[in-house]
């Protein structure tokens, strides 16, 4: 800062600009390759990629989900015992960029915790979930990887990406991955291919795996894990749990197998559950289709046009449809109709309507109650009625004109005691009256 004669500021001077971050990057050595596969481990596919790997004495490592490796303990085992690395990509795969710091912490130490527990080593290297290249850009993306840093870990970037869980096919990645390794720079490594053990079918990246590696191979380059890009012994990357944490860890080991069996058997349970429920329809359909072969041979009895059959019409502020309804009904063919209309107590004019409209029509009777609900006021109803055959029927359900007669012509049959019609619904204009028709469908005609 220059200060003139007058005391005023003259000139200022940055010698160096001010930055709110500096992102320090290690690893570009000509010649080597590391082989990182994220989200794992899988059961399925795992192991396949750690035969190949093992056939072809190559070390990799491994940036596992830690709700992956609750059921896996075996399989993260395997992947210390043979000489891989493993680093901590979360416990549920969030985007770090969207949670809080709390989360953020709590995903990378339950995977560590869990990993510590499994195989008593502990996790050192960090990738974080969708971060594209993994080399953090922006202050969200720093934000996460400098709270791992502040835990002790070290974020492992990549600037090899041949979309493996794309699927673009086997040639596609082994030629992608080649074409990034070669293209790396001192600016822009090559260094680091990232692949995936996980999240899908990962047959491609099965099948491509040795091909590549014979590529690179064929071209001089060495395959190397991580801990050699960055310089460091491999016991720094999984160091042994100190004795100090043993005891934690085996309280921690409790609890994960206890997490791990529960999560195997609610899966269990959904397959029985699944299962039986899939049986049961087809039983049912089976039954059903049965019936229905025996109804079609049914002989139906005649229709006698003189039957005598009340309709019991339960009403309670039915106003705008209890008209329509008792016309509906006074419509029917080939039966002797009677109707008792029950007004429930309403509060609207359900009485006044059916008393003006039905005045001068002897076959329409009028019962106005107290409000006592439904059943009371059929009850009541059937105390007066004479009809052999009684028919309770909701003001908003439509009968066709030779619904009464076709239900009543079963009576002939004095062991019956009940006959029910097949109820469609009429208003399927929504998802939730669909649903209501399938029901429908399915407890008439199936159950
Ligand atoms: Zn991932």
């Amino acid at each position: 800062v220059t200060v003139d004669a007058k005391g005023e500021l003259s000139d200022v001077v940055f010698s160096q600009l001010p930055s709110p971050w500096t992102v320090q990057r290690t690893g570009y050595r000509p010649g080597l390759v590391a082989l990182t596969f994220d989200d794992g481990p899988d059961p399925k596919w795992t192991p396949q990629i750690l035969d190949v790997l093992k056939a072809k004495h190559v070390p990799a490592t491994f940036f596992i989900i830690g709700d992956n490796g609750l059921t896996q303990r075996g399989l993260l085992q395997r992947l210390i015992v043979e000489g891989h690395e493993v680093g901590n990509h979360t416990y549920t795969h969030p985007n770090l960029a969207t949670t809080s710091d709390d989360t953020t912490m709590l995903e990378l130490n339950a995977t560590q915790r869990l990993f510590q527990a499994f195989t008593g080593r502990s996790l050192r290297l960090f990738r974080a979930p969708y971060f594209g290249d993994a080399e953090p850009s922006t202050a969200d993306e720093i934000g996460p990887a400098y709270a791992a840093q502040q835990r002790g870990y070290l974020s492992v970037g990549l600037h090899v990406d041949p979309d493996d869980w794309m699927r673009p096919g086997a040639q596609a990645i082994v030629d992608r991955t080649v074409a990034g390794v070669e293209a790396g720079d001192a600016e822009r490594s090559g260094n680091i291919v990232l692949l995936h053990d996980a999240g899908g079918d990962r047959a491609q990246t099965v099948a491509a795996l040795p091909v590549l590696i014979d590529r690179l191979r064929a071209k001089g380059y060495r395959f190397v894990p991580v801990s050699e890009l960055a310089g460091l012994p491999r016991d720094m990357v999984n160091p042994p749990i100190s004795s100090g944490d043993r005891w934690a860890a085996r309280a921690d080991l409790g609890l994960f197998l206890t997490l791990g069996g529960l999560t195997v058997a609610i899966k269990w349970l959904f397959a029985v559950a699944i299962t039986l429920g899939i049986l049961r329809a087809l039983a049912l359909s089976l039954l059903a289709l049965i019936q229905a072969r025996r109804e079609a041979q049914t002989v139906f009895p005649a229709i006698d046009p003189t039957t005598e059959v009340t309709v019991l019409i339960p009403a309670f502020n039915e106003e705008r449809v209890i008209e329509r309804a008792v016309r509906r009904v006074l419509d029917s063919h080939d039966v002797a109709v009677k109707i008792v209309v029950i007004d429930d107590g309403s509060s609207d004019r359900t009485s006044a309507v059916v008393a003006e409209a039905f005045a001068d029509e002897p076959r329409v009777r009028l019962m106005t109650l107290a409000n006592g609900g439904k059943a009371r006021a059929l009850n009541t109803a059937l105390l007066e009625v004479t009809s052999d055959i009684v028919i309770a029927l909701d003001a908003d359900t439509q009968f066709e004109e030779t619904t009464i007669a076709r239900l009543a012509r079963w009576f002939v049959d004095p062991k019956l005691g009940a006959v029910a019609g097949n109820a469609k619904v009429g208003n399927r204009v929504n998802l939730i009256t669909r649903w209501q028709a399938l029901e429908y469908i399915t407890a008439q005609n199936l159950e």
